[in-house]
C-alpha cells in the first residue's frame, strides 16, 4: 500500500507480525483504531505499561509484574513438582483444571528444526539448572499433541532421564493434533490425573 502514510504502514507492519493476523486483518485493525483517537491513546498506554512492568519470572519464565510470578510466590505450591508447558496460554489452561498443585516451567516454544527452533532456543538449560538446584522430584510434560509437541516430549524425556526424577506425560485423551490451550478443562484435568509414567 504505497500511498499510505509511513506512520500507518509501520503500524500495519507491526500488527502483521502477530500470530494469526495477516496483512488484511492488520490493516483493518489499524484503520479501525485510527478512527478512535481515545482508544488509540489507551491502547498505546496499555502497551507501554506492559512493556515497562511485565517481565519473565526468573524461576519459571511465566510473565509477571512482580519479582517471582504469583504461582512461584505461593507457599502452598509444591516446588518439587514441575509441569513443563510451552506457553503462557498453557499455564492458564492447566490452572483452570484445578488438578495441579506444583509449579510450572515454560519452554517458551516447541522444538521445530524446520523453523530454526532448536533446543538452545528454548528454556531447557534453565530447566536443568532448576532440577539440579531445587531437588525436583517429579516432572510432568504437558505439551501439545502436535509434531512439534511430540518431538519436544521425546527430546526432553531422553534428556531428563539422566536425572533422578519421576517423569510423566499427559495421558492420551487429548485428541491428536490438539493444543493444550484449546482442550477443555475436564479432558485436560483427567489427562493430568491419569498421566503416564515415562
Ligand atoms: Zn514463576
Amino acid at each position: 500500500m504505497k500511498h499510505l502514510s509511513p506512520f500507518i504502514q509501520k503500524l500495519i507492519d507491526e500488527f502483521d507480525k502477530l500470530p494469526g493476523i495477516g496483512p488484511k486483518t492488520s490493516a483493518r485493525l489499524v484503520f479501525n483504531l485510527l478512527h478512535r483517537k481515545e482508544d488509540i491513546r489507551s491502547f498505546s498506554d496499555a502497551l507501554n505499561n506492559a512493556y515497562q512492568n511485565v517481565h519473565f519470572c526468573p524461576e519459571c519464565y511465566n510473565l509477571t509484574d512482580d519479582g517471582l510470578c504469583t504461582i512461584c510466590n505461593n507457599p502452598q505450591r509444591n516446588k518439587k513438582m514441575i509441569c513443563i508447558v510451552s506457553s503462557n496460554q498453557d499455564v492458564e489452561a492447566v490452572e483452570k483444571t484445578n488438578e495441579f498443585e506444583g509449579v510450572y516451567h515454560l519452554l517458551n516454544g516447541l522444538l521445530s528444526p524446520l523453523e530454526g527452533i532448536t533446543p538452545d532456543k528454548l528454556k531447557i538449560k534453565e530447566l536443568e539448572t532448576r532440577i539440579k538446584d531445587n531437588g525436583v522430584k517429579e516432572i510432568i510434560l504437558a505439551l501439545d499433541q502436535s509434531m512439534e509437541g511430540e518431538a519436544t516430549t521425546i527430546y526432553l524425556s531422553k534428556l531428563l532421564g539422566q536425572y533422578d526424577v519421576k517423569l510423566s506425560q499427559l495421558a492420551r485423551g487429548i485428541p491428536m493434533g490438539a493444543n493444550i490451550e484449546y482442550t477443555d478443562e475436564v479432558t485436560l484435568g483427567s489427562a493430568l490425573k491419569n498421566r503416564k509414567q515415562l
